[in-house]
């Protein structure tokens, strides 16, 4: 059975490029009738808070990726000192106590030297006096994970063939000096006890896969599948982490983006199959694969959320929207030709507040100085109230008639005359719901 995970940190909202990892987290379980965990990964006791842990699983319910079980880090903690004992016991683990200055002049003097700034395993040559010295001095040290120098090799389902030389990377610390698990132990722990066989995580995650998958080793655990996805930039290829916090979920809920809009440009962005709306969560779990996803930076566009926003409206029912429809205060009775007219000239359920106050209270006219006569003597010839879908026709007929006019000379000065706007919708199904002219 298929297990994949997703891990935020509950330290923040999360955002555009926590989605695309939870998502396909989420498409590939559903795939295959496996499960999806939500793991809150709150070792961190000072920057993890209750309420962003609250946010996260709002935001998922929002978008319609729920989990099967929720695991919270802070909970385990017993079993992450179990596997620090076991590492210990194998001579894996090694307390080391160099301050971040120390590592810091260490790291510089070895970039001086053209060399690459990995730990110099200084700690393991300590002898117990010395470690008790320092100790004494400076408190507890942190654990190291002393890795096999050798290389670490998989096949990621992203990124293709991957090796790493471990020589080239630092032992990672494990536990800091006041006993803090870190996120590589804590996770590969609950990946290899919760039998997670597939995790998918951002790009920037690559070497601390080959360093947890020889701690996954050597605790004796499964090595789950990999995929590590690509970073998101903005359209012009800029970073994007400065802006990350104001691409949370919920900005963009609130700016009117729908959840199947956002999902179905996440499903599909940076692979090569080309971005269309789903409407249904069936369809993307069944069109999604993770095999065509490339290694390339994938370029992300707000601006390509209101397209499929404004489509996915389209599709809809007057069911789907009904409350937000009453909440405007439109009569039941309108309701349903009220949402017919406007769904197809909305981007967001926002807009749809400008129509109804169209209908409700008229607008503005918009007429040119040429025109000004020309629509006195067609407002002089508004058919009966109340209008109904033939009014449109039946006045334009008959003002064509009076004037001549036809055409976009007859049309747009009308429709500018009682909408004060250009576009928009059909007159005909437009005229009906104007409750000034009606006189409601
Ligand atoms: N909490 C980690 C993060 O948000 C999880 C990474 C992972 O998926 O293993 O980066």
């Amino acid at each position: 059975m298929t297990t994949t995970r997703f891990a935020p940190s509950p330290t923040g909202y999360i955002h555009i490029g926590n989605l695309r990892t939870a998502l396909m987290n989420f498409l590939i379980a559903r795939q295959s009738g496996g499960e999806f965990i939500l793991r809150i990964d709150d070792t961190d006791p000072v920057r993890s808070k209750e309420e962003y842990v609250e946010a996260i699983k709002e935001d998922l319910t929002w978008l319609g990726l729920h989990w099967d079980r929720i695991e919270r880090q802070s909970l385990r903690l017993d079993r992450y000192a179990e596997a620090a004992d076991k590492l210990r016991d194998m001579g894996r683990f090694y307390e080391a106590f160099e301050t971040p200055t120390e590592l810091d002049l260490k790291r510089k003097k070895q970039l001086n030297m053209g060399k690459p700034p990995v730990y110099d395993r200084a700690a393991l040559s300590l002898s117990d006096a010395e470690k008790d010295a320092l100790r004494a001095e400076r408190g507890d040290g942190v654990w190291r994970f002393k890795l096999d120098q050798e290389r670490i090799e998989w096949k990621d389902g992203i990124l293709g063939d991957i090796s790493i030389d471990a020589a080239s990377v630092s032992d990672p610390v494990l536990i800091r000096g006041d006993g803090q698990v870190l996120y590589t132990l804590a996770s590969v722990v609950d990946d290899t006890e919760m039998g997670v066989t597939n995790v998918v995580r951002g790009s920037d995650h690559v070497t601390n896969t080959a360093t947890q998958i020889q701690i996954i080793n050597a605790l004796g655990g499964n090595v789950p599948e990999f995929a590590h996805h690509s970073l998101l930039t903005g359209p012009q290829g800029e970073s994007l982490s400065k802006r990350l916090g104001t691409l949370s979920l919920r900005d963009l809920r609130a700016k009117g983006v729908e959840p199947m809009a956002l999902l179905s440009l996440m499903a599909r962005l940076g692979s090569a199959d080309p971005v269309e709306l789903q409407t249904q969560m069936a369809q993307l779990i069944d069109g999604f694969d993770i095999s065509r996803f490339g290694a390339a930076p994938t370029k992300f566009d707000e601006a390509d959320l209101y397209p499929l926003t404004a489509h996915y409206l389209q599709s809809l029912p007057l069911e789907a929207v009904r409350d937000r429809v009453d909440a405007l205060g439109v009569p039941a009775d309108l309701a349903e030709p009220f949402w017919l007219m406007a769904r197809d000239n909305i981007t967001t359920l926002e807009d749809l507040g400008g129509w109804w106050a169209l209908c409700r209270d008229g607008a503005e006219p918009l007429i040119a100085p040429e025109d000004e006569e020309f629509v006195a003597q067609a407002m002089s010839m508004l058919p009966a109230m109340p209008f109904d879908e033939s009014s449109w026709s039946t006045w334009t007929g008959t003002v064509k008639d009076a004037t001549g006019r036809k055409g976009k000379g007859l049309f747009m000065p009308l429709r500018k005359a009682l909408t004060g706007q250009e576009r928009g919708p059909e007159m005909a199904a437009l005229m009906p719901l104007l409750q000034v002219v009606r006189g409601r």
